[in-house]
């Protein structure tokens, strides 16, 4: 075979999605991991001998699974990632994926061939999904699908434990496993084809604090080994066979960064407090309780939103009250003295949880969700509350309820609480009794009727993506209208504003939990409308708390008097922009932010 060298310009920039911070820059390991498929018809009497073959190619994968995972089980910051390799082995034993092949067989074509199809079934399901996260896990699927692939093909991995020199890997995915399995100390960076925001290898590459790119596309088809390149994992920015010029630049903004790492750890035990003495409490938002430990890394004040959906996923029943006891107690008593606030239930919308069979809806961000899907279901909704109840003693908990919509909501949930700890006190098991209850602000109407609300609750959580969404009439998931979907809209402020006075007046926490709080840009504005608590992915932490460290409340509502005058969103975020980069042009006059 004739090895052709693609011809790289000089300086060839690419974009993808940045997923783990940080710069770097060497040398190109082009990583070869795609199985080459041939779909080929059999004859009837191969049949049985080919679903032989599959079923094989199926107990090959689970044993060299079940070998990675002991691999893994001994290196400690892996360790918390070892769920991957289970869910890789549940999918294994997926009917949807076996039956399907097996069918495909039966209609007399290859494993591989049947395989394929299946898994551009498989795909087009996980496409259809709205939400992100769970619409990622398709990766999952193509990690199986690719390891099959393999094993039926007779290709083998690349393992990245074998490479030579520090390099960056480029490849067109990389499944967790083989992520998982490399030598940390070689790997400088990840670029990738596929992938996005909550992909594994953008969660991994994030919790190794490697910068990644992923979501490049064609980046496998355009490389070679040991290529020069430069990655941006802030912006997604790549940079194929770098000019002197860029390289001597590169590097400079690699150093800043890491000096700016540097500082913003030391911010790690330091109060969010504005220099009038103003305390903000930085808290962060939960997925997934395995993901814990690089959220307290940053120094959360506590956590300000579990959403709590996760775990009733990739799973036929919903988790058992004893099941939830746990996940929750643990979190409790990591966090501790911090409060932990866990969101009941929020699905529905575009938050699509398939083994809890949702009717179709034809409007369903306007449908049957989150807490209206509660008090549909009684029953899982009380199996929740008991379980949250009971991790009680173990921390310090907050319940929240999303999506409300009306008063008359609250005190339904208020009289089930009741029920609930009633039946607890009669079986004699212990909980606190002054937990604080909390609410969601998501919809126009819970922002108009805030005042009464605020009599109800403990606190205020202010969720933007949604309030946004709902206020403005704009489809958080439609790239279509995304150019709408803006946090600085005049009508979003005047909404914040009228949900902080509410809760001001009433004596009550206000917090914010959308991703609007995790935006340093936005910090000013926030602690200016009052919020006392922000809740956000745990990586934004620092950087927030930099921003608040330096600026008053008082600038804030000076800003804030600004802002209202103004009647576009265009106008108020290049008000902010200006007034930040004035206040403080070493955090947003430069990029790295
Ligand atoms: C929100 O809507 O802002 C929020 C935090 O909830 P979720 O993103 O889970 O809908
Ligand atoms: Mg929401």
């Amino acid at each position: 075979m004739v090895l052709v060298k693609i011809e790289v310009a000089k300086d060839t920039y690419l974009v993808g999605i940045g997923v783990s911070p940080g710069i770097s820059i060497g040398e190109i390991c082009l990583l070869n991991n795609r199985a080459t498929v041939d779909e080929v018809a059999i004859e009837a009497n191969e049949v049985d001998g080919e679903i032989e073959r599959f079923r094989w190619a199926i107990r090959q994968a689970k044993e060299q699974l079940q070998e990675i995972k002991e691999t893994v089980s001994s290196k400690p910051h892996l360790r918390e990632h070892l769920y991957i390799l289970d869910t890789h082995l549940l999918i294994l034993d997926d009917e949807m994926l076996i039956q399907g092949v097996e069918t495909a067989i039966r209609g007399e074509l290859n494993s591989e061939g049947a395989l394929k199809g299946v898994l551009t079934q498989l795909r087009q399901i996980f496409d259809n999904i709205e939400d992100e996260y769970l619409r990622e896990r398709r990766s999952d699927v193509d990690a199986v699908g690719e390891r099959l692939m393999r094993i039926l093909t007779g290709e083998h991995e690349q393992p990245l434990a074998n490479i030579a020199n520090k390099s960056l890997i480029v490849a067109h995915d990389l499944s967790p496993a083989e992520t998982m399995q490399m030598d940390r100390g070689k790997i400088l960076g990840f670029i990738t084809d596929k992938g996005g925001r909550t992909s594994h290898t953008a969660i991994l590459a994030r919790s190794m604090e490697i910068p990644a790119v992923v979501g490049l596309e064609t980046i496998t088809s355009l490389v070679y080994d040991r290529l020069p390149v430069i990655i941006d994992g802030s912006t997604g920015v790549v940079v194929l066979n770098p000019t002197e010029e860029t390289f001597k630049e590169y590097l400079a903004r690699k150093q800043s960064y890491e000096y700016l790492e540097k500082e913003l750890a030391s911010f790690r035990e330091l109060p969010a407090e504005t220099t009038d003495h103003f305390q903000i409490a930085l808290r962060g938002n939960l997925e997934m309780a395995r993901e814990f430990p690089l959220a307290a890394k940053h120094g959360i004040d506590g956590i300000g939103l579990y959403r709590t959906e996760f775990l009733y996923l990739g799973r036929s029943e919903p988790p058992t009250e004893e099941e939830q006891l746990e996940v929750y107690r643990e979190i409790l008593e990591e966090m501790q003295p911090h409060p932990v606030t866990i969101r009941t239930l929020d699905i529905g919308g575009d938050k699509f949880v398939p083994e809890l069979n949702l009717a179709d809806e034809a409007n369903p961000a306007m449908g049957l969700r989150a807490i209206r899907f509660s008090l549909r279901e009684g029953k899982l909704f009380r199996i929740q509350l008991r379980a949250i109840l009971r991790a009680s003693v173990h921390g310090q908990v907050r319940i929240m309820f999303p999506m409300i919509s009306g008063v008359a909501e609250i005190r339904t949930i208020k009289r089930i609480l009741q029920e609930v700890e009633e039946g607890l006190l009669q079986e004699g098991v212990a909980f606190d009794r002054n937990i604080e209850i909390g609410i969601m602000i998501e919809t126009p109407s819970a922002v108009l009727i805030a005042p009464f609300l605020a009599k109800e609750v403990d606190f205020f959580s202010i969720g933007t993506n949604d309030l946004i969404q709902y206020c403005l009439a704009v489809d958080r998931g439609n790239e279509h209208v995304a150019y709408l979907y803006d946090p600085m809209h005049p009508a979003i402020l005047r909404a914040l504003k009228l949900i902080c006075d509410a809760a001001g007046q009433a004596g009550i926490k206000v917090s914010m939990c959308g991703e609007m709080a995790g935006e340093p840009l936005y910090a000013l504005v926030l602690i200016g409308l009052g919020l006392t608590e922000l809740s956000m992915n745990p990586a934004c932490v620092p950087r927030v708390k930099r921003v608040l460290r330096q600026v008053s409340r008082q600038d804030g509502v000076e800003l804030l008097e600004k802002l209202f005058a103004l009647q576009t969103g265009k106008e108020v975020s290049a008000c902010i922009d200006r007034e930040m980069r004035q206040r403080l042009p070493e955090i947003f006059g430069r990029s790295l932010i």
